[in-house]
């Protein structure tokens, strides 16, 4: 793991540019020559074609979907795909979005790679464009993939997609003041009320959204259940919207899974640096990809087309949130006036009052 944590921080500064790598830059074209010789290395073949690049022009600028292609036992499944995207929305590191999850995409595919194993291919997909001006549209990395080369093309047989996923989940301090014993402790201490604080507890915890997109998505993340080192919240998208590259996949029906650590304190900012991620959370979260990928290899997906007639995952969320909040879960939902999650409505309100907390 150790080792791992170290493979994932050098993957992590080699795109970590001081100037960025925002679309159109000189660092954005030296992360695209990076990333390709990484996927190249790891044994990728092309997705279609004959080159890693998928380039595609948008008013008069050129951009790149890096996109290889791990084979499988047997090519004519559709792939399960892996993605995050590259470029940075500001001309500076940008650690957390996105350099963390393409460094996790690398690691596991390497790992899937030098394991084996998997009948369908794994697509490791490095997007471009996916921060703004061009988020959620027509030149959105994953959006043009989606729609040139997959679309009526080579379906998907399911994607995960990662966005901010490099950083430990802070909550606001107020909040403990709740807590047994601890709250006692922290009201001694002047002005943590108003700090944002990792607590070891939270810090660990990953969302995800996505189960809710078809019944063997829930059964798939199930299965893993909570891996070591990491404290699994599954959510619904709608609660915090297409937020990243899942979008195209969830609206054209395709099974997702999207996992974030949230919004931190140094998102779209140039103190979203290198140094403040915890790359051992990372090798947890690249071990868990590695797990839903090899879960969700081996089911079929019926009714793919169906998914918004959706099963309820109501029950799967307020267990896992139940587990992973462990002793501080009464007390956030005193804090929260929340007396209890029994029906969709009230993990409605509760979601609604965390979110105007900022804690996810
Ligand atoms: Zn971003």
């Amino acid at each position: 793991m150790k080792n791992l944590s170290k493979l994932l921080r050098t993957e992590t500064e080699a795109i970590c540019y001081p100037d960025g790598r925002m679309v159109g830059t000189d660092g954005h074209e030296r992360a695209k020559v990076h990333l390709k010789r990484r996927l190249k290395e790891m044994g990728c073949k092309p997705y279609i074609g004959r080159s890693l690049e998928l380039n595609y022009p948008f008013k008069g600028k050129s951009f790149c979907n890096l996109v290889g292609r791990i084979p499988g036992t047997n090519p004519k499944l559709p792939p399960v795909l892996i993605g995050a995207h590259y470029d940075s929305v500001i001309p500076f590191p940008c650690a957390d979005d996105n350099a963390a999850a393409v460094a996790i995409a690398l690691q596991a595919g390497a790992m899937i790679a030098e394991k084996g194993g998997f009948e369908r291919d794994v697509v490791i997909a490095l997007f471009d464009a996916e921060e703004p001006p061009y988020f959620l549209g027509e030149g959105m990395g994953s959006h043009r993939f989606y729609e040139d080369h997959v679309q009526g093309k080579r379906e998907i047989h399911a994607a995960i997609i990662m966005d901010l996923v490099g950083h430990d989940i802070s909550v606001p301090g107020s909040m403990l003041s709740d807590v047994p014993l601890i709250g006692k402790v922290a009201a001694l201490v002047s002005g943590l009320a108003k700090m944002d604080l990792s607590i070891p507890t939270l810090s660990s915890l990953l969302f995800v959204t996505g189960s809710e997109s078809h019944e063997e998505m829930a059964v798939a993340l199930d299965s893993v259940g909570h891996p070591e080192g990491l404290k699994i919240v599954p959510t619904l998208n709608r609660y915090i919207g297409d937020m990243s590259d899942h979008g195209i996949f969830r609206r054209n029906g395709v099974p997702y899974f999207f996992l974030s650590c949230g919004r931190w304190a140094h998102y779209h900012t140039p103190t979203d640096t290198p140094d403040r991620l915890n790359y051992s959370k990372m090798s947890h979260i690249t071990h868990y990809v590695v797990k839903l990928a090899t879960e969700v290899d081996l089911v079929e997906m019926a009714d793919r087309k169906r998914v918004e007639r959706i099963h309820d995952t109501l029950e799967l969320e307020t267990s896992y949130l139940r587990q992973s909040l462990g002793i501080l879960y009464n007390p956030i939902m005193r804090q929260l006036g929340v007396k209890g999650i029994r029906n969709r409505k009230e993990m409605n309100s509760f979601v609604n009052k965390l979110l105007s907390l900022g804690l996810c």
